[in-house]
């Protein structure tokens, strides 16, 4: 059985694919050894969705990624562009990319929209947080994958050699 596939955030990876043009790489032992055991599965869900780069940020309003999923919340630039469509597409694209891999683990990039494991902005674009997840990392969590962010890599290390051990 080859070792467990991990989804990850493609700005974790180096791509420059963030609202603004820029990435997010970081500088982590464990994605290195990932990368070298072949096991990761990069992803943009914003990109993947159809949006392009850079693009206006965006947040989510009237909900959590949960509730963006169940059609009770929306995804919207500050101009008031609705993207909620975009994010849902991408979402699915995470999803599938998850399933077509086997992927059990994902690592995502923290304060997203749609990565957020738990913590995005309120809504307001005035720079305050609140709980929740976003929407990608929803549908993930509801697919049965264990999500993580970037914060989180030893944790999800350790929930990818549990996965190894109960394959071996
Ligand atoms: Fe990174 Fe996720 Fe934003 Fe894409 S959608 S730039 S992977 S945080």
């Amino acid at each position: 059985m080859p070792p467990a596939a991990v989804l990850v955030s493609a700005c974790l990876l180096g791509a420059p694919v963030r609202y603004h043009g820029g990435d997010a790489q970081s500088d982590s032992d464990i994605l290195r050894r990932w990368q070298r055991q072949r096991r990761i599965v990069a992803v943009c869900p914003e990109v993947a969705g159809g949006l392009p780069t850079p693009r206006p940020p965006a947040e989510l309003q009237g909900g959590d990624g949960v509730q963006v999923l169940r059609g009770g919340a929306a995804v919207r630039t500050r101009a008031g562009e609705d993207v909620t469509e975009a994010f849902r597409a991408g979402a699915a694209h995470a999803v599938a990319a998850a399933r077509g891999a086997n992927v059990r683990v994902a690592v995502l990039k923290s304060g997203s929209p749609s990565c957020a494991v738990d913590g995005i902005y309120d809504g307001t674009f005035s720079g305050r947080r609140t709980a929740g997840a976003g929407v990608t990392a929803a549908a993930l969590r509801a697919a049965g994958v264990q999500v993580f962010d970037e914060t989180q890599l030893a944790e999800a290390d350790a929930a990818l050699k549990e996965i190894d051990g109960r394959h071996d």
